[in-house]
């Protein structure tokens, strides 16, 4: 513990620490950095670095934002139960639950799924191949590890709608991570720093905490373009001084002008970050020396009329430059940002930018969501602002339980949250915040689910606009609806841009989903209706034959049978095998079972002839002898028959026996065909192939259709089910179907 190399940074720690802290917090604070760099000892960071130190710099982070105690206690502790020893109940019982449900938070989020090496992971067949897909997907082709990112970052996002102070954390984390991340090996450099700029960055900037934001955004930007950042860094160093002389003597100036307007003003130079004047470059296509001449300066004045006074005296003083005047304070930007902005033509001709805001909106301006713990220690009020803020994000979040596949959801988020808005009316004027490029169906889809599926058409400003097209804040939109029906499929396909967000794209597919379900479902129950009614099966119990083949409901049977997972000839298979199905065949059949030498197998009369003998009458299950009469094939009599038990001439009987027990029912059926030569030799031949004895045939012309009513034995619904889809199939039959009774 006196090793030097901790000692120190914990010390600055405690000097970091707001001054508002009592004395019990800031013995929390201390109790938590003995913990957890006992729990870390020996652990060392890529640098070599002990590893505690690691998270003495992460609480620090949060110290500077001036978090609750708890959160910096969190912040020491954040990699513990990940790491080391200490579970979350050790931390539970010696913090208390606050401090362990964020250690936990962090924990979770950190925590990828162990995923043990085998193939339970998606399918590979979809991944190669397919050379026709556009291959502008970011990460492509997804790995595992994709996944498992992709997973984390879901759970970031999960988080922020949970606990907000768990994401700083994670933010914080990631910052210490990005400054050390020249120490870790190069090929995670590249990734690491890509996330860091196409998720934290944004998740800062979406949480208002610049300080966080720019700092990220910069030192990622050197790992991801390392030439375009050294160009810029160095051409931003080379005119440094000359830049900090002009601003000194551009503020001089500017208090002076104010103060003789009355105007008190703290200005301060603004630094430019190396990836936001990248960024300007990009998009204004300008290269770098057009872009340096661009001086900042900021105004912090008392209050709101303050900043416009101070804005309409600049305005007069210099001429402003058209385009470039921003009133973020009548319409905050979506991360509750407010400012003034504006740029001038300054005394040298060169372009001045000014920002004008109160003390609060840069407090804001600079942290954010944490900027409430700030404005809570100086007694003012914000927590409205603060559930404003969290109200706000959760409504972001609002598609995401919808949402499974973690790419998808890093996708949505990235274009729903992340993305520059657009405000457009509703009819009634209400203002709907969309994700910038949003279509009419996305607005349909915002304002009510049902709207999007029966959007078919709008309106923009009382124009009919495609649906395609893009819109523009200040829109007013109205939505043509059908009274039925629902989204098309052309939707999905992002080729056609008809669709934006995240948000519509997961409603759209959640009907589709939910259409095919019920279309499967309603034609399952199609086929087995059918099927029954064929059958002359009326009342089939559904909850035993679902269960009997593995199904929770009958609904999961019909969409199984929908989709073909299931065959019908299955169902009443199984049905055939319950005593049911045999209380159904029977049922209203006049004629009884029947018990013939023709349908039972008597085992050992082999190529004789044989009849039940009238005497004993023997019955299936019976004990019985056969005997061989003088030219009539042999008798089957009951063992215990008088006439056999009084025979002498025992050489006659046969030891015979019942084969398997078959019994037959007699069915009528009807089939309907158009007549032609040799119908009916084609369908008993059918039923001679099947075993099936006809009973009884008759046949009625009408025209050129004929009516053939048969009686067929047959064993079960199965085999009664089997021949009239065979019969069915017979070339000229129209249709076979039981008749039933009564
Ligand atoms: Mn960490």
């Amino acid at each position: 513990m006196k090793d030097a190399n901790t000692v120190v940074p914990f010390e600055k720690l405690i000097e970091q620490l707001p001054e508002h802290y009592t004395l019990a917090d800031k013995e929390l604070v201390q109790r938590a950095y003995r913990i957890a760099e006992e729990a870390h000892r020996g652990q060392k960071r890529h640098s070599g670095e002990p590893y505690i130190n690691h998270c003495v710099a992460v609480a620090g982070i949060l110290a500077d934002l001036r978090v609750p105690p708890e959160v910096v206690v969190a912040g020491l502790l954040h990699d513990a139960v990940e790491d080391t020893l200490l579970t979350l109940e050790d931390i539970r019982r010696d913090f208390g639950d606050t401090v362990a449900n964020l250690v936990n938070g962090v924990t979770k989020l950190t925590k990828l799924p162990r995923v043990s090496r085998g193939d339970q992971h998606k399918e590979t067949g979809d991944e190669g191949g397919n050379g026709s897909k556009p291959l502008e997907e970011p990460e492509h082709p997804k790995s595992r590890k994709q996944d498992l990112k992709s997973e984390t970052l879901r759970k970031t996002f999960l988080a922020m709608g949970e606990d907000v102070r768990v994401v700083l954390i994670k933010l914080a984390d990631r910052l210490h991570n990005m400054r050390t991340l020249h120490h870790a090996p190069e090929e995670k450099q590249r990734r690491i720093a890509k996330e860091t700029l196409d998720i934290f960055a944004p998740l800062a900037n979406r949480l208002g905490i610049w300080q966080i934001k720019w700092e990220l955004e910069d030192l990622a930007f050197r790992y991801v373009n390392p030439e375009k950042y050294k160009e810029i860094a160095n051409q931003l160093s080379e005119k440094r001084p000359d830049r900090e002389a002009q601003i000194e003597v551009i503020k001089d100036a500017l208090v002076k002008l104010l103060a003789r307007n009355n105007i008190h003003a703290e200005i301060s130079g603004r630094p430019k970050h190396i990836y936001s004047i990248y960024k300007k470059m990009m998009k204004k296509g300008k290269p770098f020396d057009l872009v340096r001449d661009v001086r900042a300066v900021r105004l912090i004045v008392p209050d709101i009329p303050s900043c416009y006074a101070a804005l309409g005296v600049i305005h007069t003083h210099w001429r402003p430059i058209p385009g470039e005047f921003d009133d973020y304070i009548a319409a905050p930007k979506d991360n509750f940002y407010q400012s003034l902005h504006t740029a001038v033509i300054y005394d040298d001709k060169r372009p001045l930018e000014v920002q004008i805001r109160t003390p609060e909106m840069h407090m804001n301006a600079e942290y954010g969501i944490a900027s409430h713990w700030r404005y809570k220690e100086d007694g003012r009020i914000s927590d409205k602002a603060y559930e404003d803020r969290i109200n706000w994000l959760r409504s972001m979040m609002e598609w995401r339980s919808e949402v499974y596949d973690a790419q998808e959801f890093v996708e949505g988020m990235k274009t729903d949250v992340f993305q520059d808005r657009v405000y457009v009316f509703t009819p009634r004027g209400d203002i709907i915040d969309l994700a910038a490029g949003s279509t009419p169906i996305d607005f349909a889809y915002h304002v009510h689910t049902d709207i999007g599926h029966r959007c078919r058409g709008a309106r923009v400003n009382g124009k009919l606009v495609p649906l395609y097209q893009e819109l523009k804040t200040g829109d007013q939109v109205e939505i043509l609806t059908a009274k039925r029906g629902g989204p098309s499929r052309d939707w999905l396909n992002p080729n056609l841009g008809l669709v934006k967000t995240q948000r519509a794209r997961s409603k759209i597919k959640a009907w589709f989903k939910k259409q095919e379900v019920e279309q499967n479902l309603a034609q399952g129950r199609a086929t087995i209706e059918r099927e029954l009614q064929r059958l002359g099966i009326t009342g089939m119990n559904f909850d035993n034959i679902a269960r009997d083949l593995g199904y929770k409901t009958p609904d999961e049977l019909f969409i199984a049978l929908g989709t073909g997972d299931l065959s019908i000839s299955r169902v009443i298979r199984r049905f055939a095998e319950t005593e049911e199905s045999t209380d159904v065949l029977v049922a209203g059949t006049q004629a009884k079972e029947t018990v013939s030498t023709d349908t039972i197998e008597v085992v050992g009369l082999k190529g004789l002839l044989s009849q039940m003998a009238k005497c004993c009458n023997p019955m299936p299950g019976d004990q019985i002898v056969g005997y061989i009469t003088r030219g009539r094939g042999a008798t089957i009599h009951r063992q215990d028959c008088p006439n056999i038990l009084r025979l002498k001439d025992k050489e006659r009987l046969l030891q015979v026996d019942w084969g398997k027990l078959e019994r037959t029912y007699p069915i009528p059926i009807k089939v309907k065909a158009y007549d032609r030569q040799g119908l009916m030799g084609d369908i008993s031949t059918l039923l001679d192939s099947e075993g099936v004895n006809i009973a009884d045939v008759s046949v009625n012309f009408n025209r050129t259709l004929a009516d053939l009513n048969l009686i067929v034995e047959v064993k079960n619904l199965d085999q009664l089910s089997r021949i009239l889809t065979r019969i069915e199939n017979l070339p000229n039959v129209l249709e076979a179907h039981r008749v039933r009774p009564g």
